[in-house]
């Protein structure tokens, strides 16, 4: 069976209109362990059949000393489990919440470059990673992460993803907005671009490489395509790790 804990809500933070970062403090003890790029799966009071009140979500920091645990959520419009946290979770609320799980890690000693592609909160497991790298100086390649939403009001984590493609040479970012008439004309090292996220890695990787590894996150739309088109254009399976949300 396994092992079920509890969490206090400690904070949580609008990042946009429909997302929120939910900040829990384990409370068994001690931080939690995890790998970047794990889940955890929370047990919410929203049905009668157990494995009907289970939801999982990425953890979208990485290790660190406070040994909180950061999820970054989007509200779906009907959704059960999302509107019991949005609405029915507030600061010192205790969460039940089964141990870090989940294979979508980074296989060490990272070797190739990586391109990490998601939309929306699909984000969330690459945060942990890429933090995971600078802050623990793991020896890795290049790494671009391509961030697809429609507009620009729904980027997530954009000031920071910014300041870190500013700072480390290794580190780049796109943003693809499939919304919005005009890009920010700005000096930042955003790389912006318009339309959907796919456009992106299909021009910058058109050229068949081997020493670069793909993974995607996200909804099942966007992650059947991306892997799709990645396989069409000639890369190899184990060039593609995929993590579905649904
Ligand atoms: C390993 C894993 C990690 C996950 N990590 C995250 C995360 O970090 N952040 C996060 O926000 N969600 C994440 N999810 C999704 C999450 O588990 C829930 O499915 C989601 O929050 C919707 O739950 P709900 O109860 O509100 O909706 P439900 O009532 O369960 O939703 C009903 C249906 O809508 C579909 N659906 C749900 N959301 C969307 C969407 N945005 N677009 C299209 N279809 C959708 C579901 O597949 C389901 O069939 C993750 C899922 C998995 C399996």
């Amino acid at each position: 069976m396994p092992k079920w804990n509890e969490a206090r809500v400690v904070k949580i933070v609008e990042e946009t209109a429909s997302t929120k970062r939910f900040f829990l403090e384990p409370l068994d003890g001690g931080a939690v362990d995890f790998v970047p790029g794990q889940f955890i799966t929370l047990d919410l009071p929203i049905h009668e059949v157990r494995q009907k009140r289970w939801r999982s979500y990425s953890i979208a920091n990485a290790p660190s000393d406070d040994g909180l645990l950061e999820l970054c959520i989007v509200k779906l419009e009907g959704g059960l489990g999302t509107t019991y946290l949005f609405e029915s979770i507030a600061d010192d609320s205790i969460i039940k919440y089964k141990a870090p799980a989940g294979v979508f890690t980074l296989k060490k000693p990272i070797e190739r470059d990586l391109v990490l592609i998601c939309t929306g909160t699909g984000v969330a497991p690459f945060r942990s990673m890429i933090h995971d790298i600078y802050n623990q100086n793991i020896p890795h390649q290049k790494i671009h992460l391509i961030f697809g939403t429609r507009t620009k009001a729904d980027i997530l984590y954009l000031d920071e993803f910014a300041d870190l493609a500013a700072k480390q040479d290794s580190f780049s970012y796109t943003v693809s907005l499939s919304r919005e008439e005009e890009l920010p004309n700005d000096d930042s090292d955003v790389n912006w671009l318009r339309g959907y996220v796919h456009q992106a890695y299909e021009d910058a990787y058109k050229e068949l490489r081997e020493d670069v590894q793909f993974l995607i996150c996200g909804w099942q739309n966007m992650v059947d395509e991306a892997e799709a088109n990645l396989k069409g254009m000639g890369y190899a399976d184990r060039q593609v790790k995929v993590e579905l949300y649904g």
